[in-house]
């Protein structure tokens, strides 16, 4: 799960174990009704003590009908929060503040080993096992720079409880294995393990998952900003690992870590959802807590960064890219601010807003200034503002730089920056940016619970009042009655967290040709220092370890003791959607009525089957600049305005109907999809109908803009998923449809788009 932060969170996940099932529709027997659950929340009083819990706060949160409990277990100092809502998608997830202070990729590595069994399921990898045992629609564990999580969710209460028992016993009672830690960690091994004589290399799955981990310059650039820009504690290092750092890491090291940090005095547990609250109470109580005493737990804490009173600047190298642009426009630059402290609830809602009126789309200060002259290849995935830590961090970056723009793009950030305190927002803006707010508080995910715990987890995680974090009717009244009744509040704070904000970092970043080989260079290196020193014995037993830790990997492992759902704990009633067919004129059209909190969502699909091939070729960039090219009655920034004021947004994608029954059979074709508040549909179906009537496109240099932008975003992920690349590829050979796929979606159509965008024809295009 790799979150970028132009979405709304980001999470710095290494783990890639990401099991999300379709949100299934399955109603089961042993569902909770309503009543049942309700009654159960209904038991709780603030200031009660239940199974060793004290409630401590009980607090609606209208805006999403949830009702929250605050619980502290008494004699752990264990924290809980419920969030009751009549959702059957139910969630559970343990967090534990997680701070290294050193590049050995501790509690990424810990993550691991903890999943390669417990006491009571002493089985590696328990997720994969649980597949077929379980309905679970998402099952996971993260590491992010300051905190680990373990978060699953299913709609069945006999699999809640299951994997709640697999969850807890796996994170409170590892086994913490010694040969867990040399095939997770690292360990040295010879090339051949049946040959003693062969050479020693260093392996483990956290070793070559961080040594792939940097594989792309955002990631490095990323990485590097936090590690420079809050330098003092636990973000200064790597938390996922340094794989020049992660020999240095001793078993002992591990357990010592586990001993430190997985104690339910730094434990945060959560549950979402309609399923009773009191049985998981009583269970963690009784199996776990009950046997623990408090542990202080202030070594985890994070303080906020001492700020600067002089920016700096920073050059690094980076990988070049021979997919990407040419040599010499390879080059990145950011600018971060260090900002508001994420537990100072209001100040960080006001920058987050902030954030996307600078930032998001064409009518945003940023965008007019950095985008539209069209000298670079567009924003770094990681322009947004970052709340995953303790002091929130603001970043604008640009790539496809030649190095000789850099001073023009710093001179460029700060002249924007003097003209929005001069100026101000326009006010149709802002409208646009409060109307992203209220539809996205109205939208309801797939993974409702879940959303909600990736958005709270780091304010949770410092210690902040997580209830006010989620009440965001509460701070937009507060933000929009600020900007009613001081006209400069916008430009104010732009002033105190922008302008007058020494803590600031410019990080710069050029391509090396040689990047890979001095890596290789260096690990060899590193290889010949922890070999050096081996005598004979040495080597003798590490040739008996490696042999036996691939006895260990063969030898069967025995999944019964998982526990898992029987037919009897399926119901098979389900959940049917209320539906209508009808035809507008010649298109068939589905209405599905259900509660959607306001929403209406829209998808339709338009047949390109009388397209040529040569069309086809184009439909991907086609679909990726209908929309942001103006109508026929409004350039680009009225009709986004217009589009941003009404709706969440209109998509356009390429779209693959499969035959679920013959191989080479399939139907190309072209996926709309919107949705918007129900009061906004007549302006939804105008704001389609203004794309379709498009005949031409004349602004031609606002294609070429658009261009270069789908161009530098192309081969981002190559380096990083190569194996899925390679897949969609090998698939075109066996399947037509999957063909047509890899020559719209995979390397045929970046090659494609190379060569098209070389004969710089962007008119007859
Ligand atoms: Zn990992």
């Amino acid at each position: 799960m790799l979150c970028r932060r132009l979405s709304n969170f980001k999470l710095n996940t290494y783990r890639i174990r990401q099991l999300i099932r379709n949100h299934s529709a399955i109603i089961t027997k042993t569902d909770i009704s309503e009543e049942h659950a309700s009654n159960d929340i209904a038991n709780f009083k603030v200031g009660e003590t239940v199974h060793g819990f004290e409630v401590k706060d009980i607090q609606p949160l209208k805006e999403f009908n949830i009702t929250a409990l605050n619980l502290l277990h008494l004699k752990t100092k264990a924290e809980y929060l419920h969030l009751f809502r009549n959702d059957s998608n139910n969630v559970f997830s343990i967090n534990f503040r997680t701070t290294p202070k050193d590049n050995t990729g501790l509690p990424h590595i810990l993550e691991h080993i903890v999943l390669c069994g417990s006491h009571l399921f002493p089985v590696r990898d328990p997720f994969f096992k649980m597949l077929n045992r379980s309905l679970a629609t998402f099952m996971n564990a993260m590491t992010g720079a300051d905190y680990t999580m373990y978060p699953f969710s299913t709609q069945n209460y006999q699999d809640f409880c299951n994997l709640q028992k697999i969850y807890l016993d796996a994170v409170f009672k590892p086994n913490l294995r010694y040969f867990d830690f040399l095939q997770e960690g690292w360990r040295l091994e010879n090339t051949n393990p049946q040959d003693v004589k062969s050479d020693l290399i260093i392996k483990g799955v956290v070793y070559n998952e961080m040594k792939g981990a940097f594989s792309e310059n955002d990631r490095i650039l990323e990485q590097k900003v936090l590690n420079l820009i809050l330098p003092d504690h636990t973000y200064g290092v790597i938390s996922g690992g340094d794989p020049m750092k992660i020999p240095d890491l001793t078993w002992d090291d591990l357990k010592n870590f586990h001993k430190l940090c997985y104690h339910p005095s730094n434990a945060r547990f959560y549950s979402y959802g309609n399923f009773p609250l009191t049985n998981t109470l009583k269970y963690i109580d009784d199996t776990y807590l009950s046997q623990c005493d408090y542990q202080n737990q202030n070594h985890t804490v994070v303080p906020p960064q001492k700020h600067w009173t002089e920016p700096k600047q920073e050059h690094i190298m980076g990988r070049y890219d021979n997919l990407g642009e040419v040599f010499e426009k390879q080059n990145i630059l950011t600018v971060s601010l260090a900002m508001s402290d994420i537990t100072n609830i209001y100040d960080t809602f006001v920058l987050s807003f902030l954030t996307e009126l600078l930032i998001r789309g064409p009518n945003s200060p940023f965008y007019k200034t950095m985008i539209e002259p069209n000298f670079s290849g567009g924003f770094i995935p990681s322009t947004g503002f970052d709340t995953q830590t303790r002091d929130c961090i603001f970043t604008i970056g640009l790539q496809g730089l030649k190095q000789e723009d850099f001073p023009k793009v710093i001179d460029i950030y700060e002249t924007t920056i003097e003209e929005v305190l001069k100026s101000g927002f326009d006010a149709k803006h802002i409208e646009s940016v409060l109307h992203r707010y209220e539809i996205g508080i109205k939208h309801e995910t797939s993974n409702f619970g879940l959303h909600l715990l990736f958005g709270i987890i780091s304010t949770w995680n410092h210690s902040g009042d997580v209830i006010n974090a989620l009440r965001i009717n509460t701070l937009l009244e507060k933000l929009q009655n600020d900007i009613k009744s001081d006209k400069f509040f916008l430009q104010k704070s732009v002033e105190r967290f922008f302008k007058n904000n020494k803590h600031r970092l410019v990080l710069t970043l050029s391509p090396d040709k040689e990047y890979e080989k001095k890596q290789l260079e260096a690990e060899k290196q590193l290889i010949k220092s922890k070999v050096s020193g081996l005598t004979q014995e040495n080597k003798q037993s590490i040739y008996e370890a490696g042999l036996e830790l691939l006895k260990e990997q063969a030898s069967p492992q025995n999944t019964n003791i998982l526990p898992t759902l029987t037919m009897d704990d399926i119901s098979d009633d389900i959940d049917h959607v209320n539906r209508e067919k009808s035809k507008f004129g010649p298109v068939p059209t589905q209405l599905n009525k259900v509660n959607t909190n306001g929403i209406t969502y829209f998808r339709g699909i338009i047949n390109t089957s009388q397209l040529t091939p040569e069309q086809h070729m184009l439909l991907p960039l086609f679909c990726s600049i209908i929309t942001k090219m103006g109508t026929r009655k409004m350039n680009y920034r009225e009709f986004d305005n217009l589009v941003m004021t009404k709706t969440a947004g209109l998509d356009v994608g390429v779209h693959f109907a499969e035959s679920l029954y013959q191989l080479h059979v399939y139907e190309p074709g072209i996926l709309l999809s919107s949705y918007c508040l129900d009061k906004n549909i007549e302006s939804m179906w105008q704001l389609w109908q203004d794309i379709f009537n498009l005949n031409e496109l004349k602004d031609v240099k606002r294609f070429e803009t658009l261009v270069q932008l789908y161009m530098s975003n192309l081969t981002h992920g190559v380096a990083d998923s190569g194996h899925a690349y390679a897949m969609q590829s090998a698939a075109g050979l066996i399947s037509g449809a999957a063909y047509q796929k890899d020559l719209l979606t995979g390397l045929q159509h970046i090659s494609y788009m190379k060569t098209l965008v070389k004969t710089k024809r962007y008119e007859s295009i």
